[in-house]
């Protein structure tokens, strides 16, 4: 069938949209961003400039001025509430909030985690029962707990996305804890990703190298980790918020449309080696 110039002009400026704002019309939950080094901030902001708007929690009083000044830079009218993924109640609240903004969410960002401090030092094997449950139910359980509160207002199919680490799969010094909370998470990500499939919710985990983050300070010997990322990767240099955030698009929008129950590493090659 032969198209009118005005058709094909058409047809361009909807593939070029496709391809600049490949979210627009998109409505995302982001759980996780504390401040401007957070890797929820980087991923936040892609999902942004591809188009999608975003509706922000924080963990408590203490991160609310923050994250209500960053969420501001989308717009004065950004919704943000506050919301501890360890209390059940929070989590009804919090997306009661959310239906009360919009009828629809098609994108979740799950960026959490936590593990006392002492945890993270010393050895594995000293692990308490109490911080073992914490680092679980902060970092694995919430990723299920959220993902079943948003698909109910995932009517439309949507792509969830969490964090993970390669302390889930190998032994990194001092991560102790966080790894085994972590082989969950990326164990419950597949889990959700054969229920939710059927609703064409897709569910998947980013694999990060070292960041500077404020978690990521509470690891005994973090800049060592940053150093050895350098000196052993094969890109040979540590990885930008700016690198997770074209992954996190990806996985949002229909370029990972086939793309489900997986864990992608962005982490400049170094979990292929070997030595
Ligand atoms: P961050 O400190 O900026 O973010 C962690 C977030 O978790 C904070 O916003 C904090 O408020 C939130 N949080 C903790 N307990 C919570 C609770 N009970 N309720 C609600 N929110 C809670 O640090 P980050 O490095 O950006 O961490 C984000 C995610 O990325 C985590 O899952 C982390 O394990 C993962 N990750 C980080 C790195 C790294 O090197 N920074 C590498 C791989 C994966």
């Amino acid at each position: 069938m032969a198209h009118s110039g005005r058709d094909i002009g058409g047809t361009k400026r909807a593939l070029w949209r496709a391809m600049s704002k490949p979210l627009e019309g998109k409505v995302g939950v982001v759980f996780g961003v504390a401040n401007k080094r957070s890797i929820a901030w980087g991923i936040a902001q892609a999902w942004a400039q591809a188009g999608a708007k975003l509706i922000f929690n924080y963990q408590g009083e203490r991160l609310k001025e923050n994250v209500e000044e960053l969420a501001a830079t989308f717009g004065a009218d950004t919704p943000v509430a506050p919301c501890d993924v360890s209390r059940d109640e929070d989590i009804v609240k919090f997306f009661d909030f959310v239906k009360g903004k919009t009828s629809r969410v098609d994108l979740v960002l799950h960026s959490v985690a936590f593990a006392p401090k002492e945890a993270l030092e010393g050895s594995f094997l000293d692990t308490s029962r109490e911080a073992f449950r914490v680092a679980h139910d902060i970092s694995a359980y919430s990723l299920v707990a959220v993902t079943r509160a948003a698909s109910g207002l995932m009517s439309g199919g949507g792509s969830v996305v969490t964090m993970s680490y390669y302390g889930a799969e190998k032994v990194v010094p001092h991560y102790n804890v966080m790894g085994v909370a972590k082989a969950a998470l990326e164990a419950s990500v597949r889990y959700l990703a054969y229920d939710l499939g059927p609703k064409k919710i897709r569910v998947n985990a980013i694999s990060a190298g070292p960041v500077n983050t404020l978690a990521a300070r509470g690891i005994s010997g973090f800049s060592a980790m940053l150093t050895h990322y350098e000196q052993h990767a094969p890109l040979k240099r540590n990885i930008t918020l700016e690198e997770l955030g074209a992954m996190g698009v990806f996985l949002a929008s229909d370029g990972g449309a086939g793309v489900t129950g997986q864990t992608l590493y962005v982490d400049s090659g170094y979990s292929v080696m070997g030595m």
